[in-house]
């Protein structure tokens, strides 16, 4: 047979997660909290089942859910979206990452992402036929070097995949990146995907920059959420999708073939408990508190910390303790000292290696406690 994906292996985090487990290591890899989520939200759940939500949802999602959604987006980004025909509700964000490359990109045409990118994006890219064009964040801060980035782009290039708060780095995109793909990009037809699955843990007072606060960015823009990290119940699968309706119609399309719709009760349930719970303002707070733990214990290690200004993710340069692959270092990590990091090779499409690890600090305070004791016996 063959492989439509002849170089995609398994995705790192279902390796590490199983390198972790197998080792009985302390799993700081893959992105998920340790402690579990509001018991008003579990009742409300379980209160959706109870009241019979339980058959097929609209294709689009459970409308009160929709309804809420665009509520926020109002609130936080004085933006306008009709629930009717510009959200929908996916099973998490990579389903609705999947499904807006999907929409537009054939064989041939050429998307733009930035590196490290979280890992779904290049080989979404592949199976379509498309051609990923990376361009390369430079550490420590990865910004973005808009002018260098605009060398990218030729008369094929059909989407950008911008991620702030960015995954795997931390790093965040301020009002004037945006100003500035707004000018690259202006009188071109190029299509958006903006992935801020992170939107609400975002740090030091910054303001995250939705591109739903820019009209003219928006109208050509998917926006793409996560239930997962703003509950924290990343196992529930559970994320909407933005885009004007034009946009959206096409994503619709491919949508009611691939998921159909998305679990009812959990719709039900979490539509009943934002009405009323404060968590978009705990969130940030509440994260802000585990990075501040996080940075304070990691002192003690020999790493080299990277800046961390949102996601749940904190970088760390090993490069003046030992000279080896990150892949490697990684696994001797789970292995020998019994705590297991993403290494950020792994959002390369090219073999690119800065000694780089990634750790989750969704954990709680204990375990983050425990992991550190054994990170400075290195
Ligand atoms: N987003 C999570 C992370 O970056 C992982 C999600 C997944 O495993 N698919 O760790």
């Amino acid at each position: 047979i063959n492989s439509k994906l002849p170089t995609v292996g398994t995705t790192i985090f279902t390796v590490m997660s199983k390198l972790a487990a197998d080792h009985q290591a302390i799993n700081l890899s893959q992105g998920f909290p340790d402690y579990g989520t509001d018991e008003k939200l579990i009742a409300a759940i379980n209160q959706a089942m109870k009241d019979g939500f339980n058959q097929y949802a609209p294709m689009a999602g459970y409308l009160p859910l929709r309804e809420q959604i665009a509520e926020k987006i109002e609130n936080f980004y004085n933006a306008k979206y009709d629930p009717e025909t510009e959200i929908t509700i996916t099973a998490g964000g990579t389903q609705a990452i999947f499904t807006a490359i999907n929409t537009f990109i054939t064989a041939g045409d050429e998307v733009i992402i930035f590196e490290p990118a979280y890992d779904c994006y290049a080989p979404t890219i592949k199976l379509l036929g498309g051609l990923v064009k990376p361009f390369e964040l430079q550490a420590p801060d990865y910004k973005v070097d808009w002018e260098m980035v605009k060398k990218l782009f030729s008369a094929n290039t059909k989407m950008i995949i911008i991620n702030s708060p960015h995954n795997p780095t931390g790093s965040i995109l301020r009002k004037e990146d945006i100003d500035a793909l707004i000018k690259l990009t202006k009188d071109t037809d190029i299509l958006i995907i903006s992935d801020e699955v992170y939107e609400h843990i975002i740090f030091d007072g910054e303001q995250h920059q939705s591109v739903a606060l820019y009209a003219e960015l928006a109208e050509r823009s998917f926006i793409v959420a996560s239930f997962g990290k703003l509950l924290h119940t990343t196992g529930w699968k559970m994320g909407y999708c933005l885009a004007p309706a034009k946009l959206m119609a096409e994503f619709r399309k491919i949508h009611q073939f691939n998921v159909f719709s998305v679990n009812t009760p959990m719709q039900v349930g979490i539509a009943n408990y934002l009405k009323s719970s404060n968590i978009y303002l705990e969130i940030p707070v509440f994260f802000q508190q585990k990075r501040d733990f996080f940075q304070q214990l990691l002192k003690e290690t020999k790493f080299d910390l990277l800046p961390c200004k949102g996601s749940y993710f904190q970088c760390v340069s090993y490069s003046n303790i030992i000279d080896e692959k990150d892949t490697e270092f990684a696994k001797k990590l789970v292995t020998d000292f019994g705590v297991a990091a993403i290494p950020v090779s792994a959002f390369y499409t090219k073999n690119i290696d800065h000694k780089i690890l990634r750790f989750c600090f969704a954990k709680e305070n204990s375990t983050l406690e425990k992991a550190v004791e054994k990170l400075t016996k290195l």
